[in-house]
């Protein structure tokens, strides 16, 4: 018997293209680093600590995957670092940028570092910017208040092996409007220049946008030609940079037609790939076509219908994609999700119903 179909492919290839595309439209002298969150597969790392400056991590156990894959640099994000969190990241054998969340973390990272540690504080100053999670400019529990920002840059002077680099200011995520985020940088970098005018760091984060469902794509060469020539900048993106790098692909195992609504069951779902139930979007797939067939039984098949691919979770949860056309769709095809490389595996409730995993092969798709 063969196991049907389940599986990512990654391509290290595409997101390394990325990588230099976006390079290509920034200052010179500014930063690129991946933020490892968005999939922190090793070939993946690999491949981004090659090519980008730097990897930008959210936790110890990031830490720890970021040095392996052999990160030339690290800033070291998050609300809410441990004390070995912080001790590791403050002795880590690669430089590290800690990305300070408040005041309390300061005094922590003060008191626990051996030796001194290169910090930005994050701040959280409303950005202006829209996309699908809002970091600023809403009560959220990211960086110090803006009206908190001068005595907390005050106490990192004051505090014993901390040297203050600069500003953070991740402020969303799955921004698609180019010229409006080349605006918040551009903001934000004057802004800087009022509230820290010797900062060599100015970060702005990540949260280029990817549009799954197909209407949009964030313009690079619209968010380069509105980028001054500030060599302080620094960008950490995840989801533009690594989306196309991956596809998850998952075998129909049934079909049926249950309240006039035909559904293709999939070895797989959310478990996998929660992306759209978590934003409550179709992701649009491909049919592969299998032409194999084991049984001596009629093949099942549907023709010139909707289909909703449902996951094998037992759960109405577990949906995918609903209601898309196919032309023909059979017991045993694959149904192909493109641009599931960022948050997809990474996010997603693995170990729900005890199925098992997905493969992960890497293959230098283009
Ligand atoms: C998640 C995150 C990023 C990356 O965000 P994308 O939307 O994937 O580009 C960058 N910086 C910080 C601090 C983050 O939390």
């Amino acid at each position: 018997m063969r196991d049907p179909v389940c599986r990512y492919v990654y391509s290290p290839a595409v997101l390394t293209a990325r990588i230099a595309a976006l390079r290509a439209v920034l200052p010179d002298g500014a930063g690129l680093y991946y933020a490892v969150k968005a999939n922190s597969h090793p070939a993946l790392l690999e491949a981004a600590a090659a090519h980008a400056d730097g990897l930008e991590v959210a936790s110890g156990g990031e830490l720890a995957k970021a040095v392996a894959a052999g990160a030339r640099r690290v800033v070291f994000g998050g609300p809410g670092k441990t004390d070995a969190e912080l001790a590791a990241a403050a002795s880590c054998p690669v430089p590290v940028i800690v990305n300070v969340e408040s005041a309390w973390e300061l005094r922590r990272l003060s008191y626990l570092a051996q030796r001194p540690v290169d910090v930005c504080v994050r701040v959280a100053r409303a950005s202006g910017l829209t996309g699908s999670h809002q970091m600023t400019g809403v009560p959220a529990p990211f960086g110090v208040p803006e009206e908190e920002l001068g005595d907390v840059l005050a106490l990192a002077g004051r505090l014993p092996r901390i040297r203050l680099r600069g500003l953070h200011l991740h402020a969303v995520s799955s921004n698609l409007d180019a010229a409006a985020h080349a605006a918040f940088v551009t903001g934000s970098l004057a802004w800087a220049g009022t509230v820290l005018p010797d900062a060599e760091i100015v970060n702005c984060g990540g949260g280029l946008g990817v549009d799954y469902t197909g209407g949009t794509e964030f313009s690079l060469t619209g968010f380069g030609a509105g980028l001054p020539a500030d060599p302080r900048l620094v960008v950490e993106p995840g989801r533009w940079l690594v989306a196309p790098a991956g596809r998850y692909e998952a075998e129909v195992l049934d079909l049926k037609k249950n309240g006039g609504v035909w559904f293709a069951v999939l070895r797989g779902g959310t478990h996998h790939f929660r992306l759209p139930a978590a934003w409550g979007y179709s992701h649009p797939f491909t049919v592969r076509r299998q032409d194999a067939w084991p049984y001596p039984m009629a093949r099942p098949v549907v023709r010139d219908a909707a289909v909703t691919a449902a996951g094998e979770l037992c759960t109405p949860r577990d949906v995918l994609c609903r209601d898309q056309h196919v032309d023909e769709l059979r017991v045993g095809d694959v149904l192909v999700f493109a641009l599931a490389g960022a948050y997809g595996l990474e996010v997603s409730h693995h170990d729900f119903l005890s199925h098992p995993k997905p493969g992960i092969a890497v293959e230098h798709f283009a």
